[in-house]
């Protein structure tokens, strides 16, 4: 369920601080620490799942993007438009392994991205 040298899983079982902006029972969200953007929040499951990859649970993935717009309204960028991603594995440049929504917004963000 939780891996104990998993940064993300520390991160929800508070051994690692972060900026939380928002938490449920099953998601916690928080500010990334090398922000891309002037609001750069992930969202990630409470459970440890490594990539999308691994992923089996439509709800849990679901309510990734279901927080991330709610964060988005309590951040004001709801109706100006941002952006959720979800990095899967080497390509895409996932570099911490437990699943976690990307939600850019603040600025125009440029299609394609890199
Ligand atoms: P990804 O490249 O999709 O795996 O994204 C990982 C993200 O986690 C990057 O944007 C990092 O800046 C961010 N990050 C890494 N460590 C922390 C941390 N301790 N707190 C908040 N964000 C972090
Ligand atoms: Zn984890």
């Amino acid at each position: 369920m939780n891996d104990v040298n998993c940064l993300f899983c520390r991160v929800a079982r508070g051994e690692v601080s972060a900026a939380i902006v928002a938490e449920t029972p099953d998601c916690i969200a928080f500010r990334d620490i090398n922000p891309q953007a002037p609001v750069h929040v992930l969202i990630i499951p409470r459970e440890h799942i490594a990539t999308l990859n691994d992923a089996s649970d439509a709800a849990t993935i679901g309510k990734l993007s279901l927080l991330a717009a709610d964060v988005a309204r309590k951040e004001g960028i709801a109706d100006s438009g941002y952006r959720t991603v979800i990095n899967t594995n080497a390509a895409a440049g996932q570099t911490v392994f437990h699943v976690h929504l990307h939600l850019l917004g603040g600025r125009t963000l440029r299609w394609p991205p890199g």
